[in-house]
């Protein structure tokens, strides 16, 4: 799967491009559709006219599909509203000055259509009307997940088990199946200000991927270490599971218990709110024990499934 995919590769290429050519899409639909099915045979013409509409309601500038108000210059020719005001009043098709005028019998049309949802390809069955699409796309349970890689810019976007097999290959997390860990953390000079240090690693258990993040950063002035765990799936979901993570040495034991948190919320957004085990430096180095030059942490951890 991770390679196989030609919409996958694509994806990988050119995030930018989710949204596959609309009126292909939408030829596809129709010679897909059953004859037999009475529920596709209804939906055969209304998509059939959709697939040139949608080509009409596409911005000549930005190439997005256009909402209200959509404007029109005294020879017809659409811009959408962003990029009106960034035309300075000349119709980017025929140089005329633009004014200020609606084109509301395309707006109605626009009122008119339902479309499927952009994230079919990923199992959306969802068909909406025109202007409510992006609200539902914006919140679609189908669609593709970040990279949950918290150390690089990493703009590849995938289903779960594409982003499992892409963090194992291309950014070679270490893979753990089981509910309870015991990992350890080392690093031989703790007194180096480092904002970014993190480790990744992937756990498989109860049928579900959960990531656990171990980081240093700054706050502030202090230096702090900071221990949680994400899943790799809808928020609604996370909340059916909790963890639990210990750390300790040297006689001390420090110990968090949390709820893991959906993939969903960025990895900095998870890590500024603090929703972890967060160690201060002074403490790590008591737990390391020794002579405070090495950082030595002992994390263990359970995750469990709530009734
Ligand atoms: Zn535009
Ligand atoms: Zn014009
Ligand atoms: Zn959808
Ligand atoms: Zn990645």
């Amino acid at each position: 799967m991770a390679s196989g995919n030609p919409f996958y590769d694509d994806l990988r290429n050119k995030p930018e491009v989710i949204d596959p050519p609309e009126s292909e899409d939408l030829v596809e639909i129709v010679s897909e559709s059953s004859v037999n099915d009475p529920a596709q045979i209804a939906l055969k013409p209304n998509l059939t006219v959709s697939s040139s509409v949608r080509e009409l309601l596409e911005c000549p500038v930005c190439l997005n599909a256009m909402y209200p108000p959509i404007h029109q210059c005294s020879n017809g020719h659409t811009l959408c509203s962003g990029c009106k005001p960034r035309v300075h009043n000349r119709c980017p098709t025929c140089r005329h000055e633009l004014g200020n005028i609606r084109c509301l019998a395309l707006e109605k049309v626009a009122a008119s259509l339902e479309l499927p949802c952009k994230y079919q390809s990923y199992g959306c069955m969802g068909i909406y009307p025109y202007y409510s699409k992006l609200k539902h796309e914006s919140q679609c349970i189908f669609r593709p997940y970040n990279c949950p890689y918290a150390g690089s810019e990493c703009t590849v976007m995938g289903d779960i088990p594409y982003l499992v097999a892409h963090l194992k290959d291309d950014h070679k997390v270490d893979m753990h199946n089981g509910s309870t860990f015991n990992h350890r953390y080392v690093k031989q000079n703790p007194h180096e200000v480092e904002n970014a240090t993190w480790m990744l690693t992937v756990f498989s258990c109860f049928g579900q991927y959960f990531c656990l993040h171990f980081e240093a950063f700054q706050l502030g002035m202090a230096p702090v270490y900071m221990a949680f765990l994400r899943f790799m799936g809808d928020d609604n979901e996370s909340k059916n599971y909790s963890y639990s993570l210990e750390v300790g040495g040297n006689g001390r034991k420090m110990s968090w218990q949390g709820v893991p948190r959906s993939i969903r919320d960025s990895h900095k957004k998870v890590r500024d709110s603090f929703d972890g085990l967060i160690i201060q430096r002074n403490m790590a180095l008591f737990f390391s024990g020794g002579d405070r030059k090495e950082l030595k942490l002992r994390v263990t951890g359970r995750i469990w499934k709530e009734q």
